[in-house]
């Protein structure tokens, strides 16, 4: 197990340089065209491909680092180039972890690389479970899986929504309901490979902001996809939902929601993000309040200012700190006692929209215009405290980890 610890080892000093390089030079000047294009950046993609930053090696080293550092490391250094362009260079990654934790070996090698492409022909994938009706409430999933044994196929029917990258992925994840009567212990995750009949693209959403980052419904009409596509495979998904129908039939009562079941290790990866954004605009404000004078000195020679972004500072490296504890966590096994995953993504979240405002703020009428980059910086941190979970059910899966009650 290593050792806890706040300093970055040289060797992943040197990648985070590298990843900072690459947000500098080739995601930050190219963030404003995309926001307003409202378009998947397939150049930048194609360009990180290259390089090695879109891929499934590079994803997989800073997914299993042992210090657990790697994913949030990555994460920030993107996002603090621009959050929409480089959600679309990590969404794939969000799907393929979806493999990584549940599929077999030969899911995983399979499907994987079909999620990535090539540096010739990239392609990314989604991950779908949100549904109309079922946000936060995960339990209330519609979507269907029903197997056909006589053709070893799972046949898929429903519709789903906010799904990053659907419809124009190559590879989709699909979360479903193969028993009913378990709630969220009966869902089970499907692969759908590429050009399969049945599945389409609903509506695009035009969003407020992460809108380099497309964001659609999945509509899933009569999808069939064959029995080696059920992520883990058949039998232990018996297993399982025969444990699930034992443990429902024993309490006595239906298993319960998933909306509180907590995503303890994936969730700090999000809190990273919010961390890079807010970082940005930290320092879009810090630079402009050493510069920008107003009554004969620099506005940063005012407290009101100073204190402001004394206060923006402290708040971003507490996150950081939070993210990095849950993620060093996640990679030793450490029970989260205290929903620590959960905490780190509802407080780098939070800070992520206030330090935005205050970079707003500081920078006055230029704040608010798409002259300077803290407005977008603003609009896109709203989607931190929304996606992978909202505030509010952050804030219930820590009091119902602290307390041992379930809150409702
Ligand atoms: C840009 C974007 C990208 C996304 N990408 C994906 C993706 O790739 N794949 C995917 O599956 N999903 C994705 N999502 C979906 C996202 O995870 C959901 O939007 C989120 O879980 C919230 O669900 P909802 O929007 O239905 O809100 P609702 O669940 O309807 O919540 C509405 C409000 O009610 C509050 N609320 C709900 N229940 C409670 C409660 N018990 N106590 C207190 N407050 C409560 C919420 O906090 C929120 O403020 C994405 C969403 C967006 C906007």
């Amino acid at each position: 197990m290593a050792e806890f610890t706040m300093e970055l080892n040289d060797e992943q000093k040197e990648v985070r340089d590298w990843l900072h390089g690459f947000a500098a030079d080739v995601i930050r000047p190219a963030a404003a065209e995309w926001d307003e294009r409202e378009e998947t950046p397939w150049p930048v993609i194609q360009e990180a491909a290259k390089v090695g930053i879109y891929s499934l090696d590079f994803y997989a080293q800073q997914y299993f680092d042992a210090t657990g550092l790697g994913i949030p490391m990555t994460m920030e250094e993107l996002f603090w180039g621009d959050a929409g362009i480089a959600l679309s260079i990590v969404g794939t990654g969000l799907a393929a972890v979806g493999v990584l934790a549940n599929g077999t070996e030969e899911q995983i090698g399979t499907w994987i690389p079909q999620m990535y492409g090539d540096t010739h022909d990239v392609k990314v994938a989604a991950f779908c479970s949100s549904e109309p009706d079922a946000g936060s409430d995960v339990a209330s999933m519609r979507t269907r899986a029903v197997y056909d044994e006589a053709k070893d196929e799972w046949v898929i029917n429903g519709t789903k929504t906010w799904a990053t990258n659907g419809g124009i992925a190559n590879v989709h994840v699909v979360v479903a309901v193969v028993d009913p009567e378990l709630g969220s212990k009966g869902h089970a995750s499907f692969i759908v490979p590429p050009n399969t009949p049945g599945l389409s693209q609903g509506q695009k959403f035009k969003k407020h902001g992460i809108r380099a980052s497309h964001t659609a419904e999945v509509v899933l009409d009569d999808v069939r996809v064959p029995g080696s596509c059920l992520l883990g495979g058949k039998e232990k998904l018996d297993e399982r939902l025969a444990r699930a129908r034992e443990k429902a039939r024993k309490d006595g009562e239906r298993v319960k929601n998933a909306a509180m079941a907590t995503f303890e290790a994936s969730r700090p990866a999000v809190g990273a993000m919010a961390v890079g954004t807010a970082r940005a605009a930290y320092e879009v404000a810090l630079e402009y309040a050493r510069t920008r004078e107003q009554f004969g000195r620099p506005i940063i020679d005012n407290q009101g200012v100073a204190f402001q972004l004394a206060d923006m500072r402290t708040q971003i490296d507490a996150a950081r700190l939070l993210v990095w504890r849950a993620s060093w966590m996640a990679i030793n096994g450490k029970p989260f006692t205290a929903a620590e995953g959960s905490m780190s993504k509802l407080f780098a979240s939070e800070t992520a929209k206030k330090v935005t405002a205050q970079a707003i703020q500081i920078l006055g009428g230029n704040g608010y215009t798409r002259e300077y980059p803290v407005e977008r910086m603003h609009r896109d941190a709203a989607i931190y405290t929304i996606f992978e979970g909202t505030s509010e059910i952050q804030r219930l899966v820590i009091a119902r980890t602290l307390s041992g009650m379930p809150i409702r």
